[in-house]
């Protein structure tokens, strides 16, 4: 960070302790919050942080889309002569976004009603679930700082076993403990439900990999979800 000319991140706590350092960077280079451009009322309002804002924005494209603007105007405030280069840049991953917008919408869609529940292990897709149309349920909160307790995992494992959930998801950047105990319970009480694969929460995939990037990202996700659901 030290080296960068421009840093961007989440913001609205999405990078905890690491924003006092974020802060103090901030007084010798551009230090921007991609989300300080979008606007408060499409914000989740999140119990667990105390009434402070679900960070997890980027789940739901048409907001990240915003997310896009804030980043194209810094770049052109740093580069004034390069202005064109980053207008039409920014206009074609609008456009690839706005696409991949769609597709998720169709996609998701052609997953029953009654199966459209997605359980995984924390509350990552709370504007997904909005976005898109699909009940989401975590097993512990938005936050990853503590694990989940007993009677979280004894409560989803009976909500699983009533409604014949037929997958469950866990993400690539959070224990599988915990809702492996699930899986387990249900089988217990005669309910076979599988793990549905792997999402990407708080993280992405490798770099040099269609994961390494917001698109694949997302697509990987979607594709997963409506296999398994479907
Ligand atoms: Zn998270």
């Amino acid at each position: 960070m030290r080296e960068a000319e421009i840093i961007f991140y989440n913001g609205l706590h999405l990078e905890g302790k690491m924003q006092e350092t974020l802060e103090k960077i901030a007084n010798s280079k551009p230090v921007i919050a991609v989300s300080s451009g979008i606007k408060k009322s499409l914000l989740k309002e999140s119990e667990d942080f105390g009434g402070v804002y679900d960070p997890h924005i980027w789940f739901d494209v048409s907001l990240w889309k915003q997310a896009v603007n804030v980043v194209t105007n810094t770049l052109i405030k740093a580069d004034e002569k390069n202005e064109q280069y980053y207008l039409n840049n920014a206009k074609d991953y609008l456009a690839a976004l706005t696409a991949l917008d769609a597709w998720v919408k169709q996609s998701i869609s052609t997953i029953p009603e009654k199966q459209r529940v997605m359980i995984t292990a924390h509350d990552a897709f709370g504007y997904f679930g909005e976005a898109y149309n699909i009940e989401v349920r975590g097993l512990q909160g938005i936050s990853t700082r503590s694990e989940p307790g007993i009677r979280d995992i004894t409560n989803l494992t009976q909500y699983i076993t009533e409604n014949k959930i037929k997958a469950v998801f866990v993400e690539s950047s959070v224990s599988e403990k915990s809702l492996r105990a699930v899986v387990e319970g249900s089988k217990e009480k005669g309910h076979n439900v599988q793990i549905g694969g792997t999402l990407f929460s708080d993280a992405m995939g490798a770099e040099d990999t269609p994961e390494g990037t917001y698109e694949g990202m997302v697509r990987h996700n979607v594709n997963t979800i409506v296999n398994s659901l479907k």
